[in-house]
């Protein structure tokens, strides 16, 4: 395989013009307004290799919300805090057909989340976070990922505001459906904790920076940076998963803001953020540019 700190600026820049163009054939999300009103041309990229090695390009600076892009991250923290045995009770780590926000995938399923990275997982892991309520949960998560991962991460109380001001009604009754199977107790802290992670924001380099988690961490026991790889490759990319997975061949998350994280694996990690989305909710353009590397680094 190519080396990821061989790919030039200039290769990346031209691929990131045809990016752009790519971008408009995507939508932005219609259930966050705030993400609805974000200028749908933004668009950045960051490689990092293991040894810090940065190279970043285009909108760098701006600021934008993990969303789903926390789940891996969510998964790694608590694999670290309460071991694999006792988590893997609460989460399965199949894939799912469904889309992320399934309600009939958690129902044929007797309540038991199928994976990590769709909603029921993510809201029975963020019910098993440290912390006596939302606030304290969310903040053990992003101290622990700032200073593994040297970000910068911080709630942004806007888009939370903003993810809050419309009712959600599939995630609600996942959150119901799980509390009729006791597998979570304190519904309201669940959802207020889930929303509060999903807004957890950072710039380009920052994401990247977390995806070196995945890579190389020196406090991280490698079993679970293995584990949730593993995952990210099987269910990372809603339900194309499967079939971009072939294509991409890395470990990948997306998120409805419009960023996806993908490690080479031994490597790096690529970052990158561009809002309009395509059906399955996958950033048209990020996927371009993920692509269009991944194809040079697997020739
Ligand atoms: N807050 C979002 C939700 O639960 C995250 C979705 C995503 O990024 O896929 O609907």
């Amino acid at each position: 395989m190519k080396q990821l700190s061989h790919l030039s600026s200039e290769q990346l820049w031209n691929w990131l013009i045809q990016a752009h163009q790519e971008a408009k054939k995507g939508e932005l999300p219609h259930y966050i307004p705030l993400l609805k009103q974000v200028n749908p041309s933004l668009l950045t990229l960051c490689l990092i290799t293991k040894d810090y090695y940065t190279l970043n390009q285009g909108d760098s600076h701006i600021t934008f919300p993990l969303m789903s892009i926390i789940k891996p991250f969510l998964l790694l923290y608590l694999l670290s805090k309460l071991g694999e045995e006792l988590l893997f009770r609460k989460v399965g780590s199949v894939p799912s057909n469904y889309p992320f926000n399934s309600l009939e995938q958690l129902r044929l399923d007797q309540g038991f989340p199928r994976n990590p990275m769709i909603n029921s997982g993510a809201l029975t892991l963020a019910s098993l976070l440290p912390g006596k309520d939302g606030d304290t949960k969310c903040q053990n998560l992003q101290q622990w990922l700032n200073q593994q991962g040297k970000s910068e991460l911080f709630l942004d109380e806007l888009m939370l505001e903003s993810v809050q001001s419309l009712p959600n009604p599939r995630n609600q009754a996942i959150l119901d459906e799980l509390t009729r199977k006791n597998h979570i107790k304190n519904p309201e802290i669940t959802l207020d904790t889930y929303n509060k992670i999903c807004c957890l924001s950072g710039t380009i380099i920052d994401l990247a920076k977390l995806g070196l988690l995945l890579v190389n961490s020196q406090n991280i026991e490698q079993n679970y940076v293995s584990i949730v790889t593993k995952i990210m490759t099987a269910c990372g990319l809603y339900e194309a998963s499967k079939n971009l997975t072939t294509k991409i061949k890395f470990p990948s998350k997306s998120g409805v803001s419009g960023a996806i994280l993908s490690i080479v694996p031994e490597q790096g990690a690529i970052a990158c953020y561009s809002p309009p989305l395509d059906a399955q909710g996958n950033s048209v353009a990020s996927l371009y540019m993920i692509e269009k590397i991944a194809n040079y680094l697997n020739t």
